[in-house]
């Protein structure tokens, strides 16, 4: 579901940046175009948008999730590193579509993220790329494709691993359980000699459970995004955040109260107008009636969580679109949904 935040918050700011360059004279672009990498079986992507102006091609990659700032260009230490996943779009999209890249000597690498963690981030960051970096990516990538699917992986744990399926399987993350089983709790030094020992056991365990609740949420992602497959989490299921009450227009709100009798100071509080939780307290108090009509209210997210835990059901993408499917039958047949 998109919401008006969303549309506010995340798709006018990414399209005020884009729109520019869509209109450009004898702009070309490809939008959600689906890409294969050179010489690897299997590689293949979906690269957002590629635009063409003239002699320079700019691959732009959305990221409208607000809890990892991506930039295209990470500073580590003496190095500059580029982002691989803007790198492989090009790579691919070179590959898959060489006429649009015929006569192209500037590629443009870009992320568009509206809504980063960090509220002074720039939204958009670019790098600027050659034909040769690109070529020197393939083989890069081609080197640990091979090693990834041979026998004996090397496992290296890191950010990354935050987007990896094979995570709560994975043994650089699951040895600590094996740990934590052996674990005690550590018991207040008796002497100062053993303070030093008793502190570092305690930081031990704290690493421990940090460990744990990482594979908790590995575990929690991917089972959600199972349910929002269609696809059956034993024991498990998704339910609609709770309902959460707001003003549908605060304007319209404020005048209506005021007419009703509430002071100003009963409906703003430092230039914030106050929660209708917060107006209903003080109706209450003074025997004040606040029209239904003046609140909307939604549900907010959409979580996992035990079976009978479930208030608001939601249904997989499968699922709805089982249904809808069925209902546009019944519709067609002229019989009752
Ligand atoms: S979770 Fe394991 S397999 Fe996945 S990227 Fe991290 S170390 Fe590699």
């Amino acid at each position: 579901m998109i919401t008006s935040d969303d549309v506010e918050n995340a798709l006018r700011p990414a399209y005020a940046h884009i729109a520019p360059l869509l209109d450009a004279p004898g702009a070309e672009f490809y939008l959600e175009q689906r890409v294969k990498f050179p010489s690897i079986d299997g590689a293949f992507g979906t690269a957002d948008l590629l635009i063409r102006i003239g002699r320079v091609i700019d691959v732009i990659d959305f990221k409208f999730g607000a809890g990892v700032r991506v930039r295209a260009l990470t500073p580590d230490g003496d190095d500059d590193v580029i982002n691989a996943q803007p790198l492989f779009y090009a790579v691919a999209a070179r590959h898959s579509l060489p006429k649009f890249f015929v006569g192209v000597d500037k590629i443009k690498l870009t992320i568009l993220q509206p809504m980063s963690i960090e509220s002074d981030a720039d939204m958009v960051s670019s790098v600027e790329v050659t034909h040769a970096e690109l070529d020197e990516f393939i083989a890069v990538y081609r080197v640990a494709c091979t090693e990834a699917l041979s026998d004996t992986p090397r496992l290296e744990r890191g950010a990354w691993c935050r987007f990896c399926p094979a995570r709560p399987i994975c043994p650089a993350h699951t040895a600590p359980l094996l740990d934590l089983a052996q674990f005690a709790t550590p018991t207040p030094p008796r002497t100062p000699a053993d303070k030093a020992a008793y502190l570092q056991a305690l930081a031990a365990g704290l690493d421990l459970v940090d460990a744990v609740k990482d594979l908790r949420t590995a575990l929690h992602e991917q089972a959600k995004r199972a349910l929002e497959n269609g696809d059956q989490v034993p024991g498990y299921a998704l339910s609609a955040g709770r309902a959460e009450r707001h003003w549908r227009d605060e304007i319209v709100a404020q005048v209506a109260l005021l007419s009703l009798g509430f002071d100003h100071d009963d409906i703003i509080e430092a230039e914030v107008m106050r929660s209708p939780k917060q107006i209903e307290l003080r109706a209450k108090a003074r025997g004040l009636k606040i029209p239904q009509e003046l609140i909307a209210s939604a549900r907010s997210g959409v979580s996992l969580v035990r079976a009978e835990n479930v208030h608001a059901p939601v249904l997989g993408r499968s699922e709805t679109a089982r249904m809808f499917s069925e209902a546009l039958k019944a519709f067609q047949k002229g019989g009752k949904v």
